[in-house]
C-alpha cells in the first residue's frame, strides 16, 4: 500500500517549502514585500511644481505630457489618462460599443476589476479558460467553445444558451505576460466581435514587437500603486482610432461641449480624468520605465536560475512570442495541489517574504457564481499551482 502511494506522481513531485524560502532569499535577501513602488527620479520636483503653480486638478500640462509619453511608448494615436484602471476599462468597454444586455468574454483568472467593469457597462461577463503557456485567454479553446455555443443572428454572434449578443472579448495580460493575440484576433474577425485589452498589468510588455493594450480596438492600463509605473491611482484608455479616442476623451470629462462660459453637455459622461497632481508623478515614473524593465528582467533571470534545481516547482517564464515586463513573478507547482501551495505560502510569509496566491477565480465569487462560463479546468489547475513572489524592480539591481 505504501509503495503504491509512493509511486503516485504527486508524491514524487512534493515540494519542500524551506527550499522555496531559500531560493527566494538567495535572490532578494531576508525580507521582501510583493511589489513596492520606487521614486528615485523627478517625482518630487514635478509634484511640487503642480502645487507651486496651482494646477493640481484635471486640466494641466502634466496630463498632456503624460498622455504624449504614453502614446509614444505604446505606439497609438490617442491616450486618455483616467482616474484609475477600472475607470479606464469601463470607458474602453463603453467606447467599444458594449451595451446593456450584451455578453463580454473574459478570463475567470483575473483581478475582479475586469468583470466589474463589464458589469458597470450593463453587460454580463462570460468566463472562459486560460492557457498554461500565457496565463491568459486560450484562443484555441475559445474558438472551439464559440463554435459550440455561438450562432449568427442577423449577422451578430449570439450565445445560443442565453440569447444574448456576444459583443466583445476582453483578454487580460496576466502579470504582464502577453496573451497569444494573433489567433485571438482571428477568432474576433471570424465572429465579428470586438477586441478590448485589459493591459492593466502590462505596460512595457510586447507581443511580437507590438506594445500590449494598443493592439485591439481599444485598451486600458492601470497606474495603481502596485503596478510597474504608478501615479498613486490612475489609468489610461489607449486606441489607435483617432475618432474613437477623441470621443472617449469627450465622454471622460462629463461630455462637456467646449465653450468659453456655457455649461452644455451632449451625452451622459463620466468624471474619469486623471488629476494633474497624479500625472506629474506619472511623468517622472515613465522617465524611469526602461530602467524598471531592465531591472525586472534581470530579477526574473535570477529567479529562473534559483528555481532550476528545485524539484516539483518551476519559475514561470514569458511565452516565446512575447517580451514581458515581468510585473509580478510567479512560481508554479508541477501538480495542482492546494495543500502544497498553501504550505509554500505559509513558509514564505512566515519567513518575511511576501508571497500571494493568484486571485480567487471569478466564477467562485458570489456575485459571479451564476455568470455564463466554459469549463475552466486549466484556470482551476493554475489556481492550485501558482504562487506570486517578491517582484520589486530594485531586487534586480
Ligand atoms: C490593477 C488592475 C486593474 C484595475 O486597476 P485600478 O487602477 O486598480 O483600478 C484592472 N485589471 C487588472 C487585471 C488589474 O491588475
Amino acid at each position: 500500500m505504501s509503495d503504491l502511494m509512493e509511486s503516485r506522481p504527486t508524491t514524487a513531485s512534493a515540494v519542500d517549502p524551506s527550499r522555496v524560502v531559500q531560493a527566494i532569499r538567495s535572490v532578494v535577501g531576508d525580507r521582501a514585500a510583493l511589489h513596492e513602488p520606487e521614486f528615485a527620479g523627478n517625482e518630487w520636483r514635478y509634484v511640487r511644481d503642480t502645487i507651486d503653480t496651482g494646477w493640481v486638478s484635471s486640466a494641466g500640462s502634466y496630463v498632456d505630457r503624460f498622455e504624449e509619453m504614453l502614446a509614444e511608448r505604446i505606439g497609438v494615436a490617442r491616450v486618455i489618462a483616467t482616474a484609475n484602471g477600472t475607470a479606464a476599462l469601463h470607458l474602453a468597454l463603453v467606447m467599444a460599443g458594449v451595451s446593456p444586455g450584451d455578453e463580454v468574454l473574459t478570463p475567470a483568472l483575473t483581478f475582479v476589476a475586469t468583470p466589474n467593469a463589464v458589469t458597470y457597462s450593463g453587460a454580463v461577463p462570460h468566463f472562459v479558460d486560460s492557457s498554461e503557456e500565457t496565463l491568459g485567454i486560450d484562443p484555441y479553446r475559445l474558438a472551439r467553445y464559440l463554435d459550440r455555443i455561438g450562432e449568427r443572428v442577423d449577422g451578430q454572434l449570439v450565445n445560443r444558451n442565453t440569447g444574448r449578443p456576444i459583443r466583445a472579448v476582453l483578454p487580460m495580460h496576466t502579470f504582464g505576460h502577453p496573451v497569444d493575440l494573433d489567433p485571438l484576433i482571428e477568432v474576433c474577425e471570424r465572429h465579428g466581435i470586438v477586441l478590448v485589452e485589459d493591459a492593466a498589468e502590462s505596460i512595457g510588455s510586447y507581443y511580437k514587437g507590438r506594445h500590449t493594450g494598443g493592439i485591439g480596438r481599444i485598451g486600458a492600463l492601470s497606474f495603481n500603486g502596485n503596478k510597474t509605473v504608478t501615479t498613486g491611482g490612475g489609468g489610461a484608455v489607449v486606441t489607435d482610432d483617432e475618432e474613437l479616442g477623441a470621443r472617449a476623451k469627450h465622454v471622460s470629462t462629463q461630455a462637456k461641449v467646449p465653450h468659453r462660459w456655457e455649461y452644455v453637455h451632449d451625452a451622459i459622461g463620466f468624471n474619469y480624468r486623471l488629476p494633474n497632481l497624479n500625472a506629474a508623478l506619472g511623468c517622472a515614473q515613465l522617465e524611469q520605465l526602461d530602467g524598471f524593465l531592465t531591472d525586472k528582467r534581470r530579477l526574473a533571470e535570477r529567479y529562473a536560475e534559483a528555481f532550476m534545481a528545485i524539484p516539483g516547482i518551476r519559475f514561470f517564464v514569458e511565452p516565446p512570442f512575447a517580451r514581458s515586463n515581468y510585473w509580478l513573478n510567479a512560481i508554479l507547482l508541477d501538480e495542482p495541489d492546494l495543500a502544497q501551495r498553501d504550505a509554500v505560502l505559509g513558509a514564505t510569509n512566515d519567513a518575511g517574504l511576501q508571497t500571494r496566491p493568484v486571485w480567487r477565480l471569478m466564477h467562485r465569487l458570489p456575485m459571479y457564481a451564476d455568470a455564463p462560463r466554459d469549463s475552466l479546468v486549466v484556470s482551476e489547475a493554475i489556481e492550485a499551482r501558482l504562487v506570486s513572489i517578491p517582484s520589486s524592480a530594485r531586487f534586480g539591481r
